[in-house]
């Protein structure tokens, strides 16, 4: 794939570049490498400092930041500023929690173990390898370098092919707020060459944001040099409407859940899960209100869903959608692709699919909505627990017992009751099943890339 920024909202080619030679790759690894060895001798504070002023780097460069992430993947303008907004924010985070999340831990009794003393202690592992998506081109590699740093590690990134000028600017913001040359450097290579990357003994770890199969690729060749991995996949994640729900909150809170940034989040809400008695209700106001939804250039302020940054996830998304007609699904607003150019897709919403539509058990990646109607509650989990991803799940109960029971049953790394999926520095972030492993964000977060060492004194 090439190296290039294409106006997902043209198709136009606005900017190609040579990925970076194996010379000029050795150079940036011995950089992050050299690098690591400054930053853990660092102490806490002084990181602070440094992410604090990164925070105040970004939000100096909200507007051209934000443009150049519309121009690249297509986003609606303001969604990008707040992207911008929400990753200075991890960073202040990570600058007020870090020393806390990784404080020494004493072991209460150590007479129980024949010591003194003896604690835990939480250790930078050296320099880690970024694999991530263009989806939010900036968030999803700020919410691992800001604990990566913070913890006192360093970072290459080989950021996804069709967000490079993204990925130059990630090259130099870190530095710019003070953290020692090379703490973060860009790699711009194709994914053909991630395995020379995770090969190097100077690399100590791997995370990848992305689809199954790169997750596949990537843990495969991080496990075969026993290096440590996180994967953050795919997923479907369901969307439950109990009767005992607020119906106009649901809605409202279910669009914003499956459009917003394009319908391109691997937390979107996918389908949309009823009870009966409420299902012909949700479904009509569900579909009156995604049919407000303008399509269209995304640098318009009054634009709610851009293109799809890539021409083969449109390809991808269309196959779906016909396979789903095919199969004998109705399709109630959208499902399909308009002329001309750009990539766009409009929003769709589709109902009554029979078990054999892909659509039932694969992720839609854009602005697809799929409803499904349902008996009870079990049969609610039942559904939304029948794909192979587990990332997150929302479900919609003003019943105590009910939360507890989905909260319980969801097979997924997060439940959100009576709200959509968003991801927050202060919560765990990560899935299970196919969604992958491990988790981000939180204490969890800076923690997977840290060496717990146990120290033990007679
Ligand atoms: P993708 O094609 O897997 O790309 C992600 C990154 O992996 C890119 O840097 C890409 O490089 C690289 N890559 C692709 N194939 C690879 C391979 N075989 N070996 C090594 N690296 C490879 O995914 P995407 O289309 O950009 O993103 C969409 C997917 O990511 C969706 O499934 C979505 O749900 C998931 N996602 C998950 C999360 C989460 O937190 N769980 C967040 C966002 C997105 P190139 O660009 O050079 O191909």
């Amino acid at each position: 794939m090439a190296i290039a920024t294409i106006n997902p909202a043209t198709g136009k080619t606005e900017k190609t570049f040579d990925p970076h030679d194996s010379a000029e790759v050795e150079r940036r690894i011995a950089q992050a490498h050299a690098a690591a060895h400054t930053l853990r001798g660092t102490a806490f504070d002084e990181r602070a400092g440094w992410a604090r002023a990164t925070a105040d780097v970004l939000d100096a460069d909200t507007d051209i930041l934000a443009a150049v992430m519309t121009t690249e993947m297509g986003k609606p303008i303001a969604q990008s500023r707040a992207e911008v907004g929400k990753c200075a924010a991890a960073l202040r985070f990570y600058a007020d929690n870090a020393e806390r999340f990784l404080a020494d831990e004493p072991l209460e009794d150590p007479s129980a173990v024949g010591a003194t003393r003896a604690w835990a202690r939480y250790q930078p592992l050296g320099t880690i390898l970024a694999v991530m998506p263009w989806n939010f081109p900036l968030w999803q590699v700020i919410r691992f370098a800001a604990p990566a740093l913070m913890a006192g590690n360093t970072g290459v990134l080989k950021h996804a092919s069709n967000v490079p000028q993204t990925a130059l600017y990630l090259d130099g913001l870190f530095e710019r707020g003070g953290f020692p040359a090379g703490s973060f450097r860009t790699l711009l290579i194709g994914s053909d060459r991630i395995e020379a990357v995770i090969d190097d003994p100077r690399i100590a770890a791997v995370t990848l944001t992305g689809s199954e199969p790169a997750g596949q690729a990537v843990a495969a060749q991080a496990a075969h040099r026993i290096k440590k991995s996180v994967l953050e996949l795919g997923g479907s994640d369901p969307y439950i409407v109990m009767p005992s729900a607020d119906l106009d909150e649901a809605v409202s809170t279910a669009v914003t859940a499956r459009t917003q940034n394009n319908g391109q989040s691997c937390i979107a809400a996918k389908r949309f899960i009823v009870h009966t008695d409420v299902y012909d209700e949700f479904a009509e106001k569900f579909v009156a209100a995604m049919g407000r939804l303008t399509v269209g250039d995304p640098m318009d302020e009054s634009v709610d869903v851009g293109p799809l940054a890539m021409e083969g996830g449109r390809d991808d998304l269309i196959e779906l959608v016909d396979d789903a007609r095919e199969a004998g699904a109705s399709i109630l607003l959208g499902g399909e692709a308009p002329e001309g150019p750009g990539w766009f897709y409009p929003v769709t919403v589709i109902a009554d699919l029979p078990d054999s539509a892909r659509l039932v058990r694969e992720e839609s990646f854009g602005p697809v909505a799929s409803l499904y109607r349902v008996a009870d509650r079990e049969e609610a989990v039942h559904v939304a627990n029948q794909t192979p991803f587990g990332l997150s799940s929302s479900a919609w109960t003003t019943d105590p017992e009910e939360q507890e029971f989905f909260a319980d049953r969801l097979q997924a790394g997060g439940v959100f009751l009576n709200w959509m999926t968003a991801s927050s520095p202060q919560l765990p972030f990560g899935g299970i099943k196919r969604s992958g492993y491990g988790r981000e964000l939180s204490a969890a977060g800076i923690r997977e890339f840290c060496n717990l060492k146990t120290v033990w004194v007679a």
